[in-house]
């Protein structure tokens, strides 16, 4: 769709509001909404936003040391027409997500997106293609009368009476990805309670990411309609279920459309690709789960990976081997939605392609056992190390990463650190609950 013929189509749409939109470096959605008259100028031009935005965490505070402030000028954010929807629950209301450009309208080195697509191009200058399907668990909240939250309803794992809880809620996501365009491929009521998970068809990297920051807005509008809150945070209490977000990769051949990583289990090229992706796990932790809460979840034998390990049909493994015929593919476990995915799957294929590049070798796979129970000794025997077990190491080693680094451009990869640093140090600052229930009487 060329820029004349999405004018056409958000006319036909009847849009009034165009929620013109860019994803922070958090993975927040981050938009302006625009009236009809503007609509022109918008799609032609692009939509002014600070590039100070960028150096901003969570909190609504930026990163001191940040290269992007106040006197730092604007990016401007440019619709891009493939990664349009109309909102069905809204009247007259769309959504579209944007490439950023600087204020001369060349690309700017700081784009999420972009940089994606720049190492996309690198598997499809090899002749591969790659899919990616993205799943993301989130858990329906409510807000509770101190301030707290807890889990809306008791609903148990998989089970029917857990669907029914929230039957009309689900219902309406369905429809609403649908009308959308979006393939659901499942909507599972997952192990905890009031815990879901959707997975999406996949796609194209960039069309996976997209579909899945979408879906998460669609959940937490249409929650919110229902006063409940869609949290997708990775581990909301110490004792229940973690929320992660499972990302599925194969590739394949872009001349016979064949699966290019089913072998006995993995082809040549599935094994180095797998075996680029376990030398890097360290680094793609500090993208793909980059909160303090992130390593809260990510236990030994939580179902949610604490290892470095991979395996056919194994969920107990940090990459799974979930088929190993014509759907051949790769499921990477450790990431979660605190990540801007557009990241997590650049830094994903980049290990990826250096594991192709230098021939990795992932070494055995661990098929029948979680190696989550393996005791120290077991650990060691295996010789099987253990991805960060805390932000501060998962950043650093992401930092000492020369490929993911330079596969996120020159000042995405050191903004994005400076950022997840302050959020680090205002956690560090705080006093926990935690603290005062341990220290308090006991000192
Ligand atoms: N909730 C688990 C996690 O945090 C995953 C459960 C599953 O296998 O889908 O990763
Ligand atoms: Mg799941």
């Amino acid at each position: 769709m060329d820029k004349k013929e999405f004018l056409i189509r958000l006319a036909d749409d009847k849009i009034e509001n165009l929620w013109v939109t860019y994803h922070d470096y958090n993975g927040r959605a981050c938009a302006k909404t625009l009236p009809k008259s503007k609509f022109e100028s918008a799609v032609e031009d692009g939509v002014a936003f600070a590039r100070a935005n960028l150096n901003f965490g969570v909190d609504d505070h930026n990163a001191p040391d940040g290269i992007w402030q106040a006197q730092t000028g604007d990016f401007l954010a440019m619709p891009d027409p493939e990664a349009y929807w109309k909102l069905p629950y809204l009247d007259s209301t769309a959504i579209v997500f944007c490439n950023m450009l600087t204020e001369a309208h060349q690309p700017f080195d700081g784009c999420p997106r972009q940089n994606l697509v720049k190492t996309v191009s690198s598997y499809a200058a090899r002749g591969i293609d790659i899919s990616a399907a993205l799943e993301a668990e989130f858990s329906l909240f409510n807000k509770t009368v101190d301030g707290d939250y807890a889990p809306d309803r008791a609903g148990g794992m998989f089970t029917v009476a857990g669907l029914n809880q929230f039957a009309e809620l689900l219902h309406e996501i369905v429809v609403a990805l649908e009308a959308m365009g979006l393939q659901v491929e499942q909507l599972g009521k997952e192990y905890g309670p009031s815990q879901f998970e959707f997975s999406l068809r996949y796609g194209n990297p960039l069309a996976a990411a997209d579909s899945c920051l979408i879906s998460k807005e669609v959940t937490r509008a249409l929650a919110l309609k229902r006063g409940l809150i869609a949290s997708y945070m990775p581990k909301p209490f110490t004792d229940l279920a973690g929320n992660g977000l499972h990302v599925h990769l194969a590739l394949w051949d872009r001349g016979s459309g064949e699966n290019l990583m089913s072998g006995n289990p993995l082809s040549e090229i599935g094994r180095q690709f797998t075996g680029g992706l376990m030398r890097h796990a360290p680094g793609i932790c500090g993208l793909g789960a980059p909160t303090v809460n992130s390593y809260k979840r990510l236990q030994p034998a939580s179902w949610a990976p604490a290892h470095i390990a991979w395996g056919v049909g194994n969920r107990g493994v940090l990459l799974r081997v979930p088929d190993v015929n014509q759907r051949c593919r790769v499921e990477y476990r450790a990431g979660d939605n605190t990540c801007n995915p557009y990241f997590f799957l650049t830094a994903l294929l980049a290990a990826g392609l250096d594991g192709i590049q230098k021939d990795m070798d992932p070494g055995d796979p661990f098929n029948d056992e979680d190696v989550g129970h393996f005791s120290e000794a077991q650990r060691r025997q295996h010789t099987i190390d253990y991805l960060p077990r805390t932000l501060p190491v998962a950043l650093d080693a992401l930092e000492n990463d020369e490929v993911l680094m330079s596969a996120l451009s020159p000042v995405i990869g050191p903004e994005f650190i400076k950022v997840k640093r302050q959020e680090l140090e205002t956690y560090n600052l705080t006093v926990h609950p935690w603290e005062r229930q341990m220290y308090l009487e006991a000192t």
